[in-house]
C-alpha cells in the first residue's frame, strides 16, 4: 500500500523530495469510475494502457470497472494477476499469431477486434476456430473534435467494414462494430457521427449484430482544453441509442482518460532556474509527454514549505526537464510567482493520463514514487492556487 498523505502539501513537508512523486487520489478514482459505469447505457471497458499502474487499476475496480479494454498479452496477463475473474478483451486490430493464440488458449479471451480479413483469418485459424467468440470490426471515423486521431492507423473503410460483418457472420461469429472518435474529444457530437455511420453499415451488412462499441476519447480537464460534462456525452449517446432502435444490441465503451486523468497530480522540484527558465526533475522523456504529443497544459500549483510566495507578481517561465536532450522542455509557458526559485516545487495536475504509461527510463531519469493524498487538486481557471 502506498503511504497516505492528507495533502500534497504534507507530501512535500515531509518528504522534501528532489524526485517526482505521483499523487494518487482514490476517492477521485472511484467516483469517476462509479460515475461512468452508472450513467453509460452497457459495459464500460477501462482502457488499460492509459495507466496500467495497478494501485489505480485496484481504486477503478473498488468504484465497479469490471471489463478491461487490452492490447497485449502483458496488458492481459496484468488484469488477470490482479483480477482473476475479470473479463479482457483484446481489443488491437493487428495482432501477432503467437497473441492471438495465448490470448485464447491461456487467457480464454473470446474478443477479438478486426479491421482486415486476413486479421480474421489470422484469429479463425489461431484459436482452432472456436465458435465461441465474438469478432468487433472497427469502423474507421471522421476526425471530429479530438487532440489525437485513432482513424489514421486504424479502422475500415464503411463499405469493407460492412463486408467483413458479413464475412464475420458466414463463419458463424457473433460481429460487433467498434470505433474510436480520438483521444480527448471535446465534441459529443462525434459519437453521433460515429453511430450515423455505423447505421449505413449495418444497413448495408444485413447482419445481425452482437455488440456496439463506441470506444474512448471522453475528455480530461485541462487548463486549455476542457470538454462538456460527462452528462452530454452521455445523454448524446443515448439518444442515438434510441434512434438506433435496435434493443437486442450490447452498448460497450473503452474510456481511458475520462477515468483517470484527474485523479493523479505530480509533484516535481525545481533544480535550477537561469531567469525565466526552470529545470524540474520530470519532463518529456518522463510524465509530461501529453504536454508536447497533444499540447495539452496542464494545471499547476507552486509550493514552497520555507516561507511564502510574493502574492503580486507573477512571471511566464519556460519549462525544461532533467534529460540532456534539447527537446526535453515544456512547448507552452507556465505561470508561475516571479520569486519561485531552486528548492520549490511545481505540482502538475490532471495527470493520470499517458503519464507513468509513457515515461522512458531515459538518461536515467523515471519518476517511480507514488502515494496517496485526501484533497483534490484545485483546479483554478488561468490561475495557479497559493499553497505554502
Ligand atoms: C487508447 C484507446 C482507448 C482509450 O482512449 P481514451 O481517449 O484514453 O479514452 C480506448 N480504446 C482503444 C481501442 C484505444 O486505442
Amino acid at each position: 500500500m502506498p503511504r497516505h498523505f492528507d495533502t500534497t502539501y504534507d507530501v512535500v513537508k515531509e518528504l522534501k523530495p528532489s524526485y517526482p512523486v505521483y499523487c494518487l487520489r482514490p476517492d477521485i478514482l472511484r467516483d469517476a469510475a462509479r460515475r461512468f459505469v452508472d450513467i453509460f447505457p452497457g459495459k464500460v471497458l477501462y482502457a488499460v494502457k492509459c495507466n496500467p499502474h495497478p494501485e489505480i487499476m485496484r481504486y477503478l475496480h473498488e468504484g465497479g470497472v469490471r471489463h478491461f479494454d487490452t492490447a497485449s498479452p502483458e496488458e492481459i496477463a496484468l488484469v488477470r494477476r490482479q483480477f482473476p475473474g475479470m473479463d479482457a478483451y483484446f481489443m488491437h486490430p493487428v495482432k501477432s499469431r503467437d497473441a492471438i493464440r495465448s490470448a485464447h488458449r491461456v487467457f480464454g479471451i473470446r474478443h477479438f477486434v478486426i479491421d482486415t480479413e486476413d486479421e480474421l483469418h489470422k484469429i479463425r485459424a489461431e484459436t482452432d476456430e472456436d465458435p465461441d467468440i465474438i469478432i468487433h470490426v472497427r469502423l474507421a471515423t471522421p476526425p471530429a473534435g479530438a487532440a489525437y486521431n485513432l482513424s489514421a492507423k486504424f479502422g475500415a473503410r464503411p463499405m469493407t467494414a460492412a463486408e467483413l460483418l458479413k464475412k464475420v457472420d458466414s463463419y458463424g461469429y457473433k460481429a460487433g462494430l467498434c470505433f474510436h472518435v480520438g483521444s480527448q474529444c471535446t465534441s459529443p457530437n462525434g459519437y453521433r457521427i460515429a453511430i450515423e455511420l455505423i447505421r449505413q453499415v449495418i444497413d448495408f451488412s444485413g447482419v445481425k449484430l452482437h455488440s456496439i462499441d463506441v470506444g474512448g476519447g471522453f475528455p480530461g480537464q485541462y487548463m486549455n482544453q476542457r470538454g462538456p460534462n460527462l452528462d452530454v456525452f452521455m445523454d448524446e449517446i443515448k439518444d442515438c441509442i434510441r434512434w438506433l432502435d435496435m434493443p437486442d444490441i450490447t452498448f460497450m465503451c473503452e474510456p481511458g482518460r475520462a477515468l483517470v486523468s484527474s485523479g493523479v497530480s505530480l509533484v516535481t522540484q525545481i533544480q535550477l532556474r537561469k531567469e525565466d527558465q526552470l529545470f524540474i526533475n520530470d519532463g518529456i522523456y518522463g510524465s509530461l509527454s501529453e504536454a508536447v504529443t497533444g499540447n495539452l497544459r496542464f494545471p499547476v500549483r507552486p509550493m514552497r514549505i520555507d516561507g511564502d510566495f510574493d502574492p503580486e507578481e507573477t512571471l511566464e517561465f519556460t519549462i525544461y526537464g532533467p534529460t540532456c536532450d534539447n527537446m526535453d522542455v515544456l512547448p507552452a509557458t507556465v505561470n508561475l510567482p516571479a520569486d519561485i526559485r531552486e528548492g520549490d516545487w511545481i505540482e502538475f495536475g490532471h495527470i493520470g493520463a499517458y503519464s507513468n504509461a509513457l515515461a522512458t527510463h531515459f538518461n536515467g531519469f523515471f519518476p517511480e514514487l507514488l502515494v496517496t493524498v485526501g484533497e483534490t487538486f484545485p483546479f483554478i481557471d488561468g490561475e495557479f492556487p497559493q499553497v505554502g
